[in-house]
């Protein structure tokens, strides 16, 4: 199968191409148009395959989407490609409403324009996959309920409202054009290649440099957190396997509270890094004023996607975490590349 990625220069899409061209016989054809957060370095170890191929293309520009479909010929579209940043959508909602609104309705029409033309057979087992959040469904003030596939939308910050849209958008290319997709929705990412400006990254690599580790509020903000290497995995099993116009819930039930996050981080370097001053990098932890909007909790009931396509994460959030700081302790490079920019200069031509 030839599957069309959008997004695969980024944290998740990356994974994903990283999964597909090592553990299957299918060719991937990464579409991103490399913003801040596209970045090839983390393609690396697949991008000589002969199995991948690169187009730098906006999603928001409709006749270069075309333009790909016409040459490609693609039996599956996997959709990633978004602003993916809640701070980043409330300083500057612009980008979120062109790329994840309009980008997604591009998509979806150059989807419809190529999947209409296709054989019957083809046509049957075409798949759009639109890889989605969890928070859309807004936040949870109980300790103990789940958001389910049928919690209501209620998406707290520009980042899920811009989502939310465009989840509504792929369903309803479903009910009215009949394009055969699947959506999924799920908890918050974590592990290599993951840019350093979301919290996991970013508390490892502060610490390391010694600076401040910055929690907002009183750090109790509860988020349920997944390996990325077990999203690719389930992303793969649903779009292959899953039923269309089904939504599944992809989380790694691992509930824990941001300050717990951080702690955790500082202990596993405080082993296996230790400061030279001696001191635990839990000195380092900083609370700052609460992002305004900012969900309490968020915790998926992923059951559906266990009993129906057997999927479960294979990493615990230890054993993730773990594994994660001792990635970016061996990837000082990749890192350093993202923070002085030379990732994106040089593609730029910039010196
Ligand atoms: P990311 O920000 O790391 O990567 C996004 C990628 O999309 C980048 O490579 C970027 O260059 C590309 N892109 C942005 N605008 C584009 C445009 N207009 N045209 C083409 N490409 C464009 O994001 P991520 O964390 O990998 O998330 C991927 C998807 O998964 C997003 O849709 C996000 O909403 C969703 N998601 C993320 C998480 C998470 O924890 N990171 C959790 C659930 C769902």
């Amino acid at each position: 199968m030839k599957i069309l990625v959008t997004g695969g220069a980024g944290f998740i899409g990356s994974a994903v191409i990283r999964h597909i061209i090592s553990n299957t016989q299918d060719s991937v054809i990464n579409l991103d148009k490399l913003t801040y957060a596209g970045n090839l370095e983390s393609l690396i170890s697949v991008s000589d395959n002969e199995r991948y191929a690169f187009e730098q293309v906006d999603i928001c520009d409709i006749n270069e989407l075309k333009h790909v479909f016409a040459e490609h010929k693609p039996d599956i579209v996997m959709h990633l490609a978004a602003e993916s940043h809640v701070d980043r959508s409330i300083d500057g909602p612009d980008e979120f409403i062109q790329t994840n609104i309009v980008g997604t309705y591009n998509l979806l029409e150059a989807t419809r324009d190529y999947w209409s033309t296709l054989p019957e057979t083809r046509k049957q087992a075409f798949r759009f996959h639109h890889i989605s959040t969890d928070e859309v469904y807004g936040d949870l003030e109980g300790t103990t309920d789940l958001f389910t596939e049928t919690t209501p939308y209620a998406p707290s910050s520009p980042y899920s409202a811009s989502k939310a849209s465009s989840d509504h958008l792929v369903r309803a290319w479903h009910r009215t054009y009949g394009l055969p997709i699947l959506v999924t929705n799920c908890s918050n990412n974590y592990g290599p290649y993951h840019f350093p400006e979301k919290l996991i990254p970013l508390v490892i690599l502060n610490a390391l440099d010694g600076k401040a580790l910055p929690i907002y509020g009183k750090g109790n903000q509860i988020r349920d957190w997944l390996y990325v290497e077990d999203h690719a995995r389930a992303l793969y099993k649903v779009v292959t396997e899953g039923k269309v116009g089904e939504t599944y819930n992809i989380g790694g039930h691992n509930e824990k509270q941001n300050i717990e996050v951080i702690k955790t981080i500082c202990h596993i370097l405080d082993e296996l890094k230790p400061q030279k001053n001696g001191q635990p990098y839990e000195s380092l932890i900083t609370f700052v004023k609460d992002r305004p909007g900012h969900d309490l909790r968020y915790a998926i009931d992923a059951s559906k996607i266990a009993n129906e396509l057997n999927w479960t994460p294979t990493e615990t959030f230890g054993s993730g975490i773990r594994k994660t700081v001792e990635w970016y302790l061996s990837n000082m490079e990749w890192c350093s590349r993202v923070q002085d920019g030379s990732y994106q200069r040089e593609r730029l031509g910039i010196n």
